[in-house]
């Protein structure tokens, strides 16, 4: 790709005495996209979803209508984790604003198996899958270097969720964005050794929809609340994808647990325990046509969440009471039931 401007002015010139590390170069970014749209893979120009349409998307950036979620009390190392995991990711790929076009893609040999194992070593509730990344899936007005991605989940523990809506389950929520932040950088740069060009995309620098994505790539499929339901862990996970140039693996897209959109039919736990009777009986179609999963749709009124939300660090009652969250076997039990009806 070519150099963004050799007379592009400096960080310091730019945005003086100003943000953290991570927003300067998240502006380099969206400067560099601007001046380069035939390099970028975009958003569509009609598109009609944004990072903040969704509450739990909480991280920095543009604060929510009505104001920003309170700070958590008490020292917050966990916070300094995310920037530094924020920070890094777009550290991570700043070489590629100087580089020149795409490299031609050279078939690699047993490298999902590999990467399989490296993280399965590394993380035990970590999970990935591979897929293409549909334009529709990109919030408006942003844009990714690539357009495939690996998608990553990691799970938040059990006996944390359980004391939401609180502190605890909250502290669990920041522990896992700030690791899975890491994971996904640590991914990133696994694959780069292996000479895989890659963008990591931190679970809180939204720059598309993920658990639409990650149904996409056979993770698991979304629940009436529009969570990310998984097999493994239920909805208690956060996601995170890995932008990559070339189709490197192959697509692990599969329809295996679409099943649950018919358990959330009957069930209806989280619409009927919201505090915020947020979650819509009847969710609205925004953008449809999508590969893979059809439609997306909003699931969520995030005005009346953000009350709740803001009030409680992160409530989470919706994934608390899930009954995909219950144990183990949940997903297996559940499923049953649904195939003998
Ligand atoms: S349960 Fe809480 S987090 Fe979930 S939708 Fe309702 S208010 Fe929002
Ligand atoms: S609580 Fe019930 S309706 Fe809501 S996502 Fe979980 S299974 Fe679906």
């Amino acid at each position: 790709m070519p150099e963004s401007s050799s007379n592009s002015p400096s960080e310091e010139q730019r945005l003086p005495g100003g943000p953290p590390a991570f927003l300067r170069v998240d502006t380099q970014y969206a400067e560099w996209g601007k001046q380069h749209p035939d390099l970028v893979y975009s958003s569509l120009p009609d598109s009609v979803q944004g990072v903040m349409d969704n509450p739990r998307h909480v991280g920095p950036g543009p604060v929510p209508p009505g104001g920003a979620p309170p700070a958590m009390p008490g020292p917050d190392e966990t916070m300094q984790e995310i920037l530094k995991g924020m920070s890094q990711s777009w550290e991570d790929i700043r070489p590629y604003f100087t580089e020149s076009g795409q490299t031609l893609f050279e078939p690699i040999p047993g490298l999902w198996d590999d990467l399989n194992l490296y993280v399965n070593e590394k993380w035990d509730d970590v999970r990935i899958g591979f897929t293409e990344l549909p334009q529709k899936m990109i919030f408006r007005g942003k844009f990714t270097l690539f357009p495939y991605a690996l998608v990553v989940i990691q799970e938040m523990k059990k006996d944390k969720v359980d004391l939401a809506p609180g502190l605890s389950a909250q502290q669990e929520v920041r522990r896992v964005y700030a690791g899975l932040g890491l994971v996904v950088n640590d991914i990133a740069r696994w694959l780069r050794q292996h000479g895989v060009r890659c963008q990591s995309n931190h679970p809180m620098g939204g720059l598309v929809n993920t658990p639409s994505l990650a149904a996409k790539a056979g993770l698991g499929w979304q629940g009436r609340s529009g969570i990310l339901v998984t097999p493994e862990f239920g909805p208690r996970v956060r996601l995170a994808p890995v932008f990559i140039e070339h189709k490197v693996f192959e697509f692990t897209d599969n329809l295996d647990h679409q099943w649950i959109e018919k358990h959330c039919e009957t069930c209806r736990k989280c619409e009927k325990e919201c505090p915020g009777q947020a979650i819509y009986t009847e969710k609205v179609i925004n953008v449809d046509g999508v590969p893979g999963v059809g439609a997306i749709r909003t699931c969520i009124d995030v005005t009346k969440c953000l009350g709740p939300f803001r009030q409680t660090m992160g409530c989470m009652v919706c994934i608390k009471v899930c009954p995909f969250s219950q144990d183990d076997n949940a997903y297996t039990r559940l499923k049953a039931a649904v195939d003998n009806k």
